[in-house]
């Protein structure tokens, strides 16, 4: 590549919020072949709300935020900040000793007050015999739009679920229009959370079901991009950094969502959106594909 095409794309990409750290992530543009896309934080903006709180009988809501809140604290995922927000909101702090951890897509778990305390997905629960009544598993009465649930147990038992709402980030849609427009037609969504919540988003996005991959843990997040580059694909990831760090450095090109909050895609990507939103991504393709042919 000459220095001065990669130079004449730099400025541009630096005015729209745009960090290259190498221009061989220009030249790659030309040659992506699909292009993966985290869902919490990504495609969604990952400021999640509590939409609604299912104690089981005998639990107040109250007592119920509060245990979630305690085994919370340490997990950087944006479900947690969510539930601590809504805490706050409640006046509730815990602020005993924290000993917990968290489990990367699964959820969080803590011993709170001589308890053991698990937060997390239904198959984080049932890994730890828990076991969940069949009212909180209907999921067609309690998993509505871009609603996660994050069920709740306590010495062993199921206590109730949380549920989480998460909203698109607002150029999502238009961002892949773009993409597609600029012919990247090969669009895949991988998400740690569950089918529902997936499938849902996928159409609204008009991404295929078989490109939509729910229920994925780190790990096979960065194992199904190894397989699509054994394929022949190259491949473009975007994510938040959030339980997919070795899927932005196992991808040809990681491009990572950045902003002052979020520092977590920094080390693992090699682009980084600094703006708000998705709509600098087909810039940045589009500014690659130019630097290509002006190297031509
Ligand atoms: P995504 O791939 O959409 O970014 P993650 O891989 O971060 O999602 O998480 C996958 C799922 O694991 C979440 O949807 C949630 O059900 C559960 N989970 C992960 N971390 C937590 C947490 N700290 N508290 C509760 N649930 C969690
Ligand atoms: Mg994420």
């Amino acid at each position: 590549a000459t220095p001065s095409a990669v130079l004449a794309a730099i400025g541009p990409a630096a005015k729209k919020g745009i960090l290259i750290k190498s221009g061989r992530y220009l030249e790659i543009c030309k040659n992506i072949s699909v292009i993966v896309f985290d869902k919490t934080g990504t495609l969604t903006s990952g400021e999640m709300n509590i939409s609604s709180i299912i104690p089981e009988k005998g639990i107040s809501e109250e007592e119920l935020l509060s245990v979630a809140t305690a085994a919370e604290r340490k997990s950087p995922h944006p479900i947690a900040k969510a539930i601590i927000k809504e805490a706050n909101n409640h006046g509730i702090v815990y602020s005993g000793p924290v000993t917990g951890r968290h489990i990367p897509g699964k959820g969080a778990l803590d011993t709170i007050q001589g308890s053991p305390v698990i937060v997390g997905n239904r198959d984080f629960l049932h890994e730890n015999s828990i076991s969940i009544p069949d009212a909180a598993l209907d999921s067609k009465s309690n998993i509505n739009h871009y609603e996660t649930e994050v069920m709740v147990a306590r010495d062993g038992q199921y206590i109730g679920k949380i549920m989480v709402a998460d909203t698109l980030r607002h150029d999502t849609k238009n961002a892949l229009v773009s993409l597609r427009k600029l012919g990247y037609n090969k669009i895949a969504m991988i998400t740690g959370d569950n089918q529902n919540v997936a499938g849902t988003i996928a159409k609204e996005l008009d991404i295929p079901e078989s490109m939509t991959f729910a229920g994925f843990l780190p790990g096979q997040k960065e194992e199904y991009i190894a397989k699509l580059q054994d394929n022949g694909e190259v491949v473009c990831f975007v994510g938040d950094g959030t339980n997919d760090g070795p899927a932005l450095v196992r991808a040809d090109l990681g491009i990572g969502m950045g902003s002052r909050e979020n520092t977590l895609a920094l080390e693992s990507s090699g682009v980084i959106l600094m703006q708000e939103g998705l709509s600098s991504l087909p810039s940045f393709l589009s500014l690659g594909n130019l630097t290509s042919r002006t190297i031509k």
